[in-house]
């Protein structure tokens, strides 16, 4: 018996004197789809009136929909670094794409293989190359861009080489996953991770797609919109074609699949057209959708706050994989921060409405992204129907109320200075205990460690 098959014999032998699980004897799949850039309310499985995510909607009609699901930042490489370690972004400290996940972070991929699982990763842009740290449990990861990507071409990218090429086509990338699935499909358990790129920017959906989303009104902003919603059309039909190879393989039953982004898009409405620069909703609120036939309810929509941090206790407790060690052996890695969700899941019950939201804004070196400064870090906090954002080198602290203003508009920080100093207070507490991660000083590097005290966030 090798080493694979025997973890495997015992899972299924611990799984079966649990008891209390239908079916978990038998060990099921993990598909996850990571869109990059895919804005919530951009979707039409989210009520969305152009028909952007047909695909989506029934794929959330067949199982769970988290409508308050938010992404810990709205920059790919920090956000798809905590989708993976279920750590926040002061504990991982990948805070700026082009920084390398260390290793030392135990990864969801990581306790799936050492459970017995197969494992293989697409990456559909430079940003999740192995040479930062992502590929980290995959026995394969597939990070190749030079003939498959859109019209974006950089030869360098935060001083690193491209082999020419900075990302991958859905098409492209929809193929390998099902090149994948039609090998090893068969010979689970297995994981399989795909991430999908074309919202992205640059915005140059297929000529197929874009003649379906036509712009609303005149003028540049428009157009772009337009061509952004073509690309996540483009995208959800590729999806789709995945999808169908797990139904055509006989593969869906057995499959978790669940589908998030790392972050949506700004879209113009604070002053910005893309992400990364600020945290406002737009930006960090994202879909999140899971489907397991007869493990998860179907058709249901869940309410109550989830985030990525969440998705890797959460999906180790659905799958029954106990975590063990911290993946090198020393002993030095922090505790996983995300939640276990899974017996919320299994009863699609809603959320708790009063968990607070932490929220990062990545690091930046002073300059000026479009029209707007940026400098430092920032943070927010999302709790009780408000919103407190923070970047303390950019001189920003602004206050909102959600429900009234859901958009956030208008800051109160001036009118209601004693809630917005609670509020910092609270941020302050949560991003120093996130940041110590179990783990003191080892987490956050020294200077990190300088700038959060200078923020007045450790103690
Ligand atoms: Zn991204």
């Amino acid at each position: 018996m090798t080493s694979r098959a025997l973890v495997l014999a015992l899972l299924v032998a611990t799984a079966a004197c649990g008891g209390d699980a239908p079916g978990a004897a038998r060990p099921a799949n993990l598909l996850l789809l990571s869109v990059d850039t895919l804005r919530q309310d951009r979707c039409s499985a989210y009520g969305h009136d152009r028909p952007t995510t047909p695909r989506l909607a029934r794929l959330a009609a067949e199982g769970l929909r988290f409508d308050d699901a938010f992404a810990p930042t709205s920059t790919t490489g920090p956000s798809h670094a905590s989708l993976f370690t279920g750590l926040f972004p002061v504990a991982h400290r990948v805070v700026r794409n082009g920084l390398v996940l260390d290793e030392r972070h135990r990864t969801l991929a990581e306790s799936l293989r050492d459970a017995g699982w197969r494992t293989a990763g697409i990456a559909s842009s430079f940003v999740l190359e192995e040479r930062f740290g992502y590929a980290q449990g995959f026995d394969v990861w597939q990070d190749e861009f030079s003939v498959s990507g859109s019209s974006m071409r950089l030869a360098e990218w935060h001083g690193e080489e491209t082999d020419g090429g900075f990302d991958r086509r859905a098409t492209a990338t929809a193929k390998r996953a099902v090149r994948w699935l039609e090998t090893h499909g068969d010979d689970g358990p297995w994981f399989l991770f795909a991430h999908w790129f074309d919202p992205h920017n640059p915005y140059d959906p297929p000529p197929a797609h874009a003649v379906r989303f036509p712009p609303r009104g005149a003028g540049v902003v428009p157009e772009a919109v337009a061509r952004y919603e073509a690309e996540i059309a483009y995208t959800d039909e590729q999806i789709g074609v995945v999808l169908d190879a797990l139904d055509r393989l006989g593969l869906a039953e057995d499959t978790l699949v669940l589908l998030v982004a790392d972050h949506g898009e700004e879209l113009m409405d604070h002053g910005h057209m893309e992400h990364g620069v600020h945290i406002y909703d737009e930006t960090v609120r994202v879909p999140m959708i899971a489907r397991w036939p007869g493990r998860l309810p179907a058709g249901v929509v869940v309410s109550g706050p989830v985030e990525l941090a969440d998705v890797p206790p959460t999906v180790r407790g659905l799958l029954g994989v106990a975590e063990v060690g911290d993946g090198d052996g020393t002993g030095d890695a922090p505790d996983v921060q995300g939640r276990d969700l899974s017996a919320a899941w299994r009863a699609g019950a809603a959320l708790d409405p009063d968990h607070a939201v932490l929220l990062h804004r990545r690091h930046y070196e002073p300059r000026t992204e479009g029209t707007i400064a940026v400098a430092g870090e920032g943070f927010g906090l999302r709790v009780g129907g408000w919103k407190l954002v923070v970047a303390e080198e950019e001189g920003r602290r602004e206050l909102y109320d959600l429900a009234a203003d859901p958009g956030e508009t208008v800051d109160l920080s001036a009118r209601e200075p004693e809630r917005a100093a609670r509020l910092a207070r609270r941020l302050a507490d949560l991003l120093a205990e996130r940041a110590r991660g179990g783990d003191a000083e080892d987490t956050v590097d020294e200077d990190g460690l300088r700038r959060l005290e200078a923020l007045g966030y450790t103690k």
